[in-house]
């Protein structure tokens, strides 16, 4: 395993699509494991391979209740909302309330192809939403209601 650098805002890639993964062998293996030490390295919630300079749907979280890997995630459900700071190992000091769903379904597949799905709320249902958008191209500040460091 090894820690990649993390790409920070003004990176172009950041704003890119990333690309389905179609194949599941050690090559994304070797980018999960270093993903899951990259962001324990950086004391994250969760890392998306965009921010590693991978561009493919590849996403790994660990909200205190343990580690999961997210590859071609989809929300499947959302339901209510809340409203909470947020903040991105890709935009260091950047803090701002987001308005995300309350409870948050996401149906995913984990490093051997097979199809699971998970729900989060709270914490672990904006960093869904936090982390898919990342697939997107889009950076939490876009999602910002309220910047709380705004001069
Ligand atoms: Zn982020």
């Amino acid at each position: 395993m090894a820690i990649r650098n993390i790409v920070k805002i003004g990176d172009p890639i950041l704003a890119k699509t990333s690309r389905k993964v179609e194949k599941f062998d050690s090559r994304l293996w070797t980018l999960l494991d270093d993903m899951k030490e990259t962001m324990y390295a950086a004391n994250g919630v969760g890392l998306a391979a965009v921010q590693v300079g991978i561009l493919r749907r590849v996403v790994v979280i660990d909200c205190g209740d343990g580690y999961i890997e997210l590859i071609n995630p989809e929300i499947v459900k959302k339901e209510g909302e809340q409203f909470a700071e947020e903040g991105c190992l890709s935009l260091p000091g950047e803090v701002g309330t987001t308005c995300r769903p309350a409870t948050v379904r996401v149906q995913a597949q984990d490093r051997n192809g097979k199809w699971c799905v998970y729900t989060g709320e709270e914490l672990k249902a904006r960093c869904f939403c936090h982390e898919i958008d990342h697939l997107d191209g889009i950076v939490f500040t876009q999602r910002v209601i309220k910047k709380e460091n705004a001069q």
